[in-house]
């Protein structure tokens, strides 16, 4: 008998579900961007988690890594399709869950095939599977569809305080022994686009979630008053400038930001966009492999 699943990842998965769930059926088609992101947010520290990283909403053929700007001016326009992204921490277990909502009818078909490709690939995470065999899975179902999976976008094992904790459950098929292990946690989540899309993201000019690589004493006080604040708040998941405003101007945490990546103890995610400007649709669960079989805590 190995180590049980500790009971947070379900506190933690019940939290991100309702909060999906809610943003679903609230967000509206001219949303502004920083609502939805704070409103997320807020929810989770209202139902007892905190969020693992930044509320990402990302628009058309932004596939992954944005949120809000500090007074972010973007909102959400009639003809989007737009990825609600969250994460929720309970004493650093994390539930990862993710939806795509359009408000117009041109996207039903994509969004419906990812949410298909989602449910095939979950119904095989079971322990002994390859993680590759979701790929395939992944590649088929959407393929079957009409449409094209992300193939340089994965799931992952998660871990405390670990959004992507070593294993990546691939789109595509590819060939490797590493299997679904019992006592672990992996969020599945296919990206797809339409046939015409390159089926890749590339690295976009913004950035606007970042992470503690690593803590260290730069010699620099206003650095490391900073890291300070961001270890203690957030060790190493990852945060969003607009919640530093309560320590710094944004302008001036940008800069520090910016140097305490050029030291290589700060790391930024760029944004992820689809390299033929294709619309992107994404649908995200977390499952455990319990002694008693796969659960998908945030169903
Ligand atoms: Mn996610
Ligand atoms: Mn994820």
């Amino acid at each position: 008998m190995s180590n049980p699943i500790p009971p947070e990842y379900f506190k933690a998965g019940s939290i991100a579900s309702r909060v999906r769930e809610s943003i679903r059926k609230s967000v509206t088609s001219d949303a502004r961007i920083i609502d939805i992101c704070e409103e997320v947010e807020s929810m989770i520290g209202d139902l007892g988690g905190k969020p693992a990283f930044p509320c990402n909403v990302c628009i058309n053929d932004i596939a992954a890594h944005y949120t809000a700007e500090p007074a972010d001016k973007g909102r959400l326009h009639d003809n989007d399709i737009v990825k609600i992204d969250i994460g929720v921490q309970v004493e650093g277990y994390v539930a990862d869950t993710a939806t795509t909502v359009s408000f117009d009818p041109r996207f039903v078909d994509l969004l419906d095939a990812t949410e298909v490709t989602l449910n095939e690939a979950l119904s095989a995470a079971k322990e002994g599977v390859r993680l590759g065999e979701i790929g395939r899975i992944v590649s088929d179902c959407s393929k079957r569809r009409g449409f094209r999976p992300i193939v340089n976008l994965s799931g992952h094992s998660l871990d405390r305080y670990k959004i992507h904790a070593g294993k990546s459950i691939p789109n595509s098929w590819v060939p490797g022994s590493v299997q679904f292990t019992h006592g672990e946690v992996y969020a599945i989540e296919p990206f797809l686009t339409l046939p015409d899309g390159a089926g890749l993201v590339r690295e976009g000019s913004k950035t606007t979630i970042f992470s503690m690589i690593t803590r260290k004493r730069t010699g620099d006080k206003d650095l490391d008053r900073l890291c300070d604040t961001i270890w203690s708040r957030y060790r190493t998941l990852p945060f969003a400038i607009r919640w530093l405003n309560d320590v710094l101007e944004p302008v001036d945490t940008r800069s520090l930001i910016s140097k305490l990546i050029k030291r290589k103890i700060i790391r930024g995610y760029a944004v992820l966009v689809e390299e033929k400007g294709k619309p992107v649709a994404q649908f995200e669960h977390t499952v455990v492999l319990a002694e008693d079989g796969t659960k998908i805590i945030t169903k």
